[in-house]
């Protein structure tokens, strides 16, 4: 297995597969690899002749510098998990200031309103700031297919809306949330939780199953204020938003008219913030 820290080397090599009309897949990632990771690894392993993983802790996407210096990181074992899955899997580790070429700053774009609610309303930038360092890795590596989850779902929208804004020539992949067997989708934040942590997040899943239980029962209105008391009975979980939004344009839907939509959380627990979705139509 391959793994490039040089922006330049990597691009070489992708040339040379690419006149061998060799088909790339890319997996943006943050390391500290979990089996969520590991699923759409694999899938794109299967789809393509070479599978691009980036490792990259991107620091313009972080509006929390605590958060960003307590980010779980593990290379040693991420570079032997991905080994084992195939050699067909090349690496890319690149310091921020060679990503950046020396210059971290955020680029602009226009998201269509997709960034206004949820996370674009808590996390400032963040999404400017993912935006900007997968524009760089689309650049560069000039992938086939790109795989992205459903975990974080409103992240996912914006990249689609951002490949059809920049006319890359690349086709996004959705890849379904992987869940522990308790149901708390996997995160590579979820290292900072003990294990009864662990336990009190799952109640973040079974609020969005109430809410897909109920969707045609309640009203909206009456899910959330629910949903609200009781998390309100952990004193390890500090509720920032539940949301039941429209899939396509993620505005937040107050009747149950709209076809496709999700309902979305975003909580501390025990400190630690996690996020989590679920379809409901
Ligand atoms: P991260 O390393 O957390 O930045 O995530 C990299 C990619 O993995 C993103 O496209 C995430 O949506 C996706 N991802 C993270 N956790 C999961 C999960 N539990 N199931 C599916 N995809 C995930």
């Amino acid at each position: 297995m391959l793994v490039f820290r040089d922006t330049s080397a990597l691009q070489n090599h992708l040339n040379n597969l690419k006149s061998n009309k060799k088909t790339i897949g890319f997996v943006p990632t943050m390391g500290a690899l979990h089996n969520g990771h590991h699923s759409f690894v694999n899938k794109s392993v299967l789809q393509n002749d070479f599978t691009v993983v980036s490792i990259f802790i991107n620091p313009t996407q972080f509006n929390n510098i605590d958060d960003l210096k307590t980010y779980p990181s593990d290379i040693d074992k991420d570079l032997e998990l991905l080994k084992s899955i195939s050699d067909k899997i090349i690496v890319f580790n690149p310091d921020p200031n060679e990503l950046y070429s020396g210059d971290i700053r955020l680029d602009q774009f226009n998201f269509n309103g997709l960034d206004k609610h949820m996370e674009g309303e808590f996390r400032g930038d963040h999404f400017v700031g993912v935006a900007t360092v997968v524009s760089k890795f689309f650049s560069l590596i000039n992938a086939d297919y790109a795989y992205f989850g459903e975990k974080d779902f409103q992240q996912l929208r914006i990249i689609e809306n951002l490949i059809k804004e920049k006319k890359f020539n690349i086709k996004l992949i959705r890849c379904e949330t992987i869940r522990s067997e308790d149901g708390l989708a996997l995160s590579s934040r979820n290292n900072k939780l003990n294990f009864s942590s662990k336990k009190i997040a799952t109640n973040l899943f079974k609020a969005l199953n109430f809410a897909k239980e109920k969707i045609d029962i309640l009203s909206i209105d009456e899910i959330k204020q629910i949903i609200s008391n009781n998390l309100s009975n952990y004193k390890e979980i500090k509720l920032e938003y539940f949301v039941i939004a429209d899939e396509k344009n993620l505005k937040p839907i107050r009747d149950k008219k709209a076809e496709q939509c999700r309902a979305f959380i975003a909580a501390y627990v025990s400190g630690v913030r996690l996020i989590d979705n679920v379809k409901l139509y």
